[in-house]
C-alpha cells in the first residue's frame, strides 16, 4: 500500500466548483501542498468580484477598490486550470460533474457555490417576475457584479422612500445590511436628498448601529423591528411583513439566502428533524465532507448547521477562506497518505459603524472543540474610535493569498 498511494497521488483529480473566497483558496492552497494533483476550477462567471468594502463604495464617487479578477489569469499565475462552465449535477456513484462544458471526473471534489435567494418565501415564484425583480430592486447580496448597477440606481434616486430589506438570519456578512443602511443615511443626509431610508429588519439589530440609526439619523431612517417580507406586489411597489404593508419608490430587496442551487439539485441539502429542508448544505463542522458523498466537500457560505449551540459559521469571505485551507490540507494529505489534524475557521470582520466621525468595529469570531467534537464559539467586538485602514490592510491580506501571489 505505501507504495500504491504516491502512484494514485499523482493521478489524483480535484475539481473545485466556485471561484469565490472559498474555491479560490482550495485551488491556490492546493496547488502549493500537493504539486502532483490535477487541480480543475469551474466557474459560471469569467472573472472573481469581491464585495468586502463595497458598502463605501456604493455611496462615494471613485473607482471600485474590489476589481475583478480573470479566473483564467489566476489560473495561469497559479498553475491550475480554470474551465468556464456552469455545473449541472453530480454523479457521487461515479464520481463526475456534468457541465456546459462537458463532464469531469474526480477523486475529490470541491463544492463552493455561494447561495441562492428564495423568492418563493415571498410568494414569488415565476421566474420571469424573478429575473424583473432582481434587474429593477436587487439587493446586491448575490453577485458582487450587481453592485455597479446598484450604485448607478443610488446615484439616480432624487427623492421618496428607499426601502432595504434585511434576510431573516442567517444570510452572508451578518453586518453588511446595517453597515449598508448607515452609509446611505450618511450620503441622504449629506447630499440632502429629500428621501427616507425604510429598514425592514427580521433580526435583533447589531447593537453596534442602534445608536446611529435610531437617533443620529432619525431624520433619515424609519427603521421597522421585527418585519419578515411575507409576499411582494411589484405593480404596487409594496411589500407585506406579518405587521403592516411598506410602499417603496426604490427598493434593495434581499429576499431570505439558502444554499446555491447545485446543491439542492445534488440532494446535498440539510433535511431538519421532521423531513423538512434547512436550507443549507449538509456537511460535517470540521471536517466539512458530505456524509452522502465520498470524496466530497461543501465550504463557504453554501454551508449548514454545524452546532447546536450557535448554529452556523458567519457566512464570511474569511470563513470561506479558512474552510479552504482545511479542505485543501486535508485532500494533500489523503494525497500523500498521511494523517492531519483539523482546521477549524475563524473570521476578523471590520465594519464602519460612523463615517462622521469616522469609527469602525472589529468583530473577531473564533472556534475551539471541546474535546468531543462539540463546538465552542467565542465572538469580540472591540470599537475603533479612529481607524486607520485596518479594514483595507485586512483585504489586501486576504487576497495576496488567492489572488495577488504570496501564500500563507
Ligand atoms: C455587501 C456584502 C459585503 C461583504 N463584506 C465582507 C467583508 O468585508 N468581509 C468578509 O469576510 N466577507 C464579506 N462578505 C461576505 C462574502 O462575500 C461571502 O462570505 C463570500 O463571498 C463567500 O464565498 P463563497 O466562496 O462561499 O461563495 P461566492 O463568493 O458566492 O462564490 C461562489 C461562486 O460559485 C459560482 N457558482 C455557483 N453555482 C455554480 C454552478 N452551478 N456552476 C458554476 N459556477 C457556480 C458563482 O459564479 C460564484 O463565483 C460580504 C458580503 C456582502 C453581500
Amino acid at each position: 500500500m505505501p507504495l500504491f498511494r504516491p502512484a494514485l497521488a499523482a493521478s489524483g483529480r480535484v475539481v473545485v466548483v466556485g471561484g469565490g473566497w472559498g474555491g479560490l483558496t482550495v485551488a491556490r492552497q492546493l496547488r502549493l501542498l500537493a504539486p502532483q494533483l490535477e487541480i480543475t476550477l469551474l466557474d459560471r462567471a469569467p472573472a472573481f468580484m469581491s464585495f468586502a468594502l463595497s458598502n463605501r463604495w456604493l455611496v462615494e464617487p471613485g473607482a471600485a477598490t474590489w476589481a475583478r479578477h480573470d479566473y483564467a489569469q489566476l489560473a495561469g499565475r497559479f498553475g491550475y486550470r480554470y474551465v468556464q462552465a456552469e455545473v449541472e449535477s453530480i454523479d457521487p456513484v461515479r464520481r463526475t460533474v456534468a457541465s456546459s462544458a462537458g463532464q469531469f471526473g474526480y477523486d475529490w471534489l470541491v463544492l463552493a457555490p455561494g447561495i441562492r435567494e428564495n423568492w418563493s418565501a415571498w410568494q414569488v415564484d415565476d421566474p420571469k417576475i424573478v429575473a424583473e425583480l432582481q434587474g429593477r430592486y436587487s439587493g446586491a447580496m448575490l453577485s458582487a457584479a450587481d453592485l455597479p448597477a446598484l450604485k448607478q440606481r443610488l446615484a439616480n434616486f432624487k427623492g421618496g422612500d428607499l426601502l432595504l430589506t434585511i434576510p431573516p438570519a442567517p444570510y452572508r456578512c451578518p453586518p453588511a445590511p446595517y453597515e449598508r443602511a448607515m452609509f446611505i443615511a450618511w450620503w441622504l443626509k449629506k447630499q440632502k436628498i429629500p428621501g427616507k431610508l425604510i429598514v425592514a429588519d427580521p433580526n435583533p439589530m447589531m447593537p453596534a448601529f442602534r445608536d446611529i440609526l435610531l437617533s443620529r439619523f432619525k431624520d433619515q431612517v424609519t427603521y421597522l423591528a421585527h418585519s419578515k417580507v411575507r409576499s411582494i406586489d411589484p405593480a404596487w411597489k409594496t411589500v407585506s411583513t406579518d405587521i403592516d404593508d411598506i410602499r417603496f419608490d426604490d427598493a434593495l430587496l434581499c429576499p431570505p439566502q439558502q444554499a446555491a442551487d447545485l446543491l439542492w439539485r445534488a440532494g446535498l441539502i440539510r433535511q431538519e428533524e421532521g423531513g423538512k429542508d434547512s436550507g443549507w448544505a449538509a456537511q460535517g463542522a470540521s471536517d466539512f465532507r458530505s456524509a452522502a458523498a465520498p470524496g466530497v466537500f461543501i465550504i463557504g457560505d453554501a454551508a449548514g448547521l454545524v452546532s447546536p449551540q450557535f448554529g452556523y459559521y458567519p457566512k464570511t469571505g474569511q470563513v470561506a477562506n479558512r474552510m479552504g485551507h482545511a479542505v485543501a490540507r486535508q485532500i494533500a494529505a489523503e494525497a500523500g497518505g498521511q494523517a492531519l489534524d483539523k482546521l477549524l475557521p475563524d473570521s476578523v470582520c471590520y465594519v464602519t459603524s460612523s463615517v462622521e466621525p469616522e469609527e469602525s468595529v472589529r468583530i473577531d469570531t473564533s472556534y475551539r472543540d471541546r474535546g468531543d467534537g462539540f463546538l465552542i464559539q467565542a465572538v469580540k467586538q472591540t470599537r475603533n474610535p479612529n481607524p486607520a485602514g485596518e479594514d483595507a490592510a485586512w483585504a489586501a491580506a486576504m487576497y495576496r493569498e488567492f489572488i495577488a501571489g504570496s501564500a500563507s
